[in-house]
């Protein structure tokens, strides 16, 4: 009897999960087809330490669905990926964000603009014109832009991925793997790959200040990358003492909620006229 409720139970709990799966890929698919007003695009500062000024900014998708209010990225990007929605996804998340990029060179800044791509992404070839055309109808180069991709998207496919990031790397586009340490990734991939920055992972950065073991990790990908002549990102800075110890290590640049959260264009000239970077 008691498993029988458990059953129940479970049959309820996964339906529930279908149901807003279905629901995201139904509403998601509106949003990409119709004006595009659900979605929107995020930017987050990312400091150079040697100099405290603003470097680059990082582009992330936000989606406020009218049924579903709020859906975070990590949820919804993976079910993309899974519905075969997210080429429509990074193609509007590449309209968007060059078109901001030109606005901030139009103002006067400089910092470049890395924007994150997915697995399939770099499988498909198309990717490389469709980033092309946009960047040259909006009178942008290749080096304004950096390509965030995760380690374990390397590594389902490394022949093709090597193969496509060697040719968008030849054409000027910079790459930065993101969450470090958090996959699987073989050290060998830093030695082929045309790879120019790592992001250390946030979970190895926000106990920065207290956690001995996070110490110790962030100190040795500082060494190995020091080795492989890598710059290097830290992400999930959200306090000062962190961002003293990644500056006193050799960190690179710093990117968290103590020198910002991701803010709308609005937001970022504000902080822009406003923060201390
Ligand atoms: P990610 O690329 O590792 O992005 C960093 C995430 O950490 C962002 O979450 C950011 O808001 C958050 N973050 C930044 N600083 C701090 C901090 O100091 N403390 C804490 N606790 N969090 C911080 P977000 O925006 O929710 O994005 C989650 C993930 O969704 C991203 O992880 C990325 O994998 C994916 N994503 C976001 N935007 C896009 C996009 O346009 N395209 C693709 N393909 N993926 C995206
Ligand atoms: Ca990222
Ligand atoms: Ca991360
Ligand atoms: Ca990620």
């Amino acid at each position: 009897e008691r498993s029988g409720k458990w059953l129940v139970w479970y049959h309820e709990e996964m339906e529930q999960h279908y149901l807003r799966r279905l629901t995201i890929i139904t509403e998601l698919k509106k949003a990409l087809m119709s004006e595009h007003t659900e979605l929107s695009m995020v930017y987050q500062p990312k400091i150079n330490l040697e100099t405290s000024q603003i470097c680059s900014v990082e582009a992330l998708i936000r989606w406020n669905n009218k049924a579903l209010g709020f859906v975070p990225p990590d949820e919804f990007i993976g079910i993309a990926e899974q519905a075969g929605l997210i080429e429509l996804v990074t193609s509007w998340v590449i309209e968007r964000t060059l078109i901001d990029l030109a606005s901030f060179r139009e103002a006067g800044y400089s910092f470049t603009v890395a924007m994150n791509l997915s697995t399939q992404d770099i499988q498909h070839p198309e990717l490389l014109g469709r980033l092309n055309s946009v960047i040259r109808r909006e009178g942008l180069l290749p080096e304004d832009l950096e390509l965030e991709i995760t380690e374990s998207d390397l590594v389902e496919d490394a022949a093709t991925a090597t193969d496509n990031l060697t040719k968008l790397s030849n054409l000027g586009y910079r790459f930065a793997i993101d969450d470090f340490g958090t996959g699987y990734s073989s050290l060998a991939y830093l030695k082929t790959l045309p790879v120019n920055t790592i992001k250390i992972d946030k979970s190895f950065v926000l106990n920065l200040a207290t956690d001995r073991s996070d110490q110790q990790i962030v100190r040795t990908v500082l060494n190995l990358a020091k080795v492989f002549g890598l710059e290097v990102v830290a992400e999930g800075v959200e306090d000062e003492t962190s961002l003293n110890v990644l500056k006193k290590w050799g960190c690179n640049i710093a990117q968290g909620y103590f020198i910002s959260k991701p803010v709308t264009t609005e937001g970022l000239f504000e902080w822009l006229a406003n923060s201390p970077y």
